[in-house]
């Protein structure tokens, strides 16, 4: 009986085996009917979800000028502490100190992508990019400086 057993349970692995190669050999010999995509090599073509979000960006003009005033609502938003914004005081045209962005601290390996903080903040100053090849060797590359150096903050933006 375990005889009788064993021997079956060979035909059938051979069956399976031979049904997949089957297959296999199908598309192989019909390439144009594939249509997986197989990454990384379709990375240039790669259409990506709307909805899709890779990680937090702040929007930078020609100009180098962003909309980030230093709030900080975003990171008051922020559940898990993702956001560090560092302030500091300028003086504005008028020759009145005002609030601005020093160092806005983004935690990529914290964040959920929840979306929070884009919601929170009042001058769309960031956004959620798509940008998804996040691996790298030393998790502090994940921390991320969002204002590039030498930015301000755009005229008009209160
Ligand atoms: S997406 Fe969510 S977790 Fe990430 S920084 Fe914004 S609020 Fe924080
Ligand atoms: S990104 Fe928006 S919410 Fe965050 S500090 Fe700048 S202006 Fe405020």
């Amino acid at each position: 009986m375990f005889l009788k057993d064993y021997i079956s349970d060979v035909f059938k692995g051979v069956k399976s085996l031979l049904t997949g190669m089957k297959l296999t050999g199908y598309y192989f010999t019909h390439h144009k009917e594939i249509i997986t995509q197989e990454y990384p090599d379709n990375r240039d073509t790669l259409n990506l979800p709307e909805r899709f979000k890779g990680e937090v960006v702040m929007l930078h003009d020609e100009n180098n000028e962003h909309a980030c005033t230093g709030c900080t609502a975003c990171e008051l938003a922020c559940p898990n502490a993702t956001i560090k914004v560092i302030t500091k005081q300028e003086v504005n045209a008028a020759g009145k100190k005002k609030k601005a962005v020093d160092t806005f601290v983004y935690h990529l390996e914290l964040c959920t992508l929840c979306n929070l903080c884009i919601q929170a903040c009042p001058t769309d100053a960031i956004k959620m990019a798509q940008t998804f090849e996040h691996s790298v060797f030393d998790r502090k590359q994940l921390t991320k400086v969002l204002n590039k150096p030498g930015s301000k903050i755009r005229e008009g933006i209160e």
